[in-house]
C-alpha cells in the first residue's frame, strides 16, 4: 500500500545506520563517474553529516575520459609504463581527491572529517586526505598494496600512511556492490 504523497511504502521499513547510509551515499556519488578505469564514489562527513561528495573523472571543462579525455587511461592497456603508474600526468581527478576539492571550492572544513569510499584509497588520494586533516577512512572494495605497487617499500609507505588515520577499515558487504544496484533507477530516469 502506497502514501499518496511521497509514493513510499507504509509502516516501517529497513533504516541503515550512519555507516551504510554514508556507503549508499558514495555508491550514489559512483553513478556519475566518468573514468575508464575503476569507477569510484566518496563521500567526506562530519559529525554523521555529509560535507561532499565527489566520483572520478577529468578536471572541469575538459573532455571526459570516456571520450578520450584522458591520455593516461586510454592508453595505459596498450603502454604497461602508463599501466599502474604515470599518476602524476593522468588528467583524471580520483573520487577523494574531488570529495576534498569540493569541500575547498565551498568553503567545508575537512579536519576531524571522516571519508567512505567505494574503493580502499590509493596511495595518493590517502597522503592528501591525512594533510586535509581527515581522521576516519572507511572504504568498500579492499585491494592489496603489496600486490598493487609491487615493491615492499611503497607498500610499506602505504602502511605507514595508514596508521595516521584514527579509522581505516572496510564497511559493507562487496557482495551487495552488483551491476544493477542503481541501474533500474538510472535506466528509468535517464534523460
Ligand atoms: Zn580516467
Ligand atoms: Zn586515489
Amino acid at each position: 500500500m502506497n502514501d499518496v504523497a511521497g509514493g513510499q511504502p507504509s509502516g516501517p521499513s529497513p533504516r541503515p545506520g550512519k555507516d551504510l547510509y554514508f556507503l549508499l551515499i558514495a555508491l550514489a556519488a559512483r553513478s556519475r563517474a566518468d573514468c575508464l578505469g575503476r569507477r569510484v564514489g566518496a563521500v567526506i562527513t562530519r559529525e554523521g553529516r555529509v560535507v561532499s561528495t565527489g566520483y572520478n573523472g577529468t578536471p572541469f571543462g575538459m573532455p571526459n575520459c570516456s571520450a578520450g579525455g584522458c591520455h593516461r587511461c586510454s592508453q595505459r592497456d596498450l603502454d604497461t609504463t602508463l599501466r599502474g603508474g604515470a599518476y602524476d600526468v593522468c588528467v583524471c581527478v580520483h573520487a577523494e581527491q574531488n570529495a576534498i576539492l569540493t569541500a575547498a571550492r565551498f568553503g567545508q572544513q575537512t579536519l576531524g572529517a571522516a571519508l567512505t569510499s567505494t574503493t580502499q584509497p590509493c596511495f595518493g588520494c590517502l597522503k592528501e586526505m591525512l594533510q586535509a586533516g581527515i581522521t576516519d577512512v572507511h572504504y568498500l572494495h579492499q585491494w592489496d598494496p603489496t600486490e598493487a605497487y609491487g615493491d615492499p617499500a611503497l607498500a610499506a609507505q602505504y602502511s605507514a600512511l595508514q596508521t595516521r588515520f584514527s579509522t581505516f577499515e572496510q564497511v559493507g558487504d562487496p557482495a551487495m556492490d552488483t551491476p544493477d544496484l542503481f541501474a533500474a533507477v538510472i535506466g528509468a530516469h535517464n534523460t
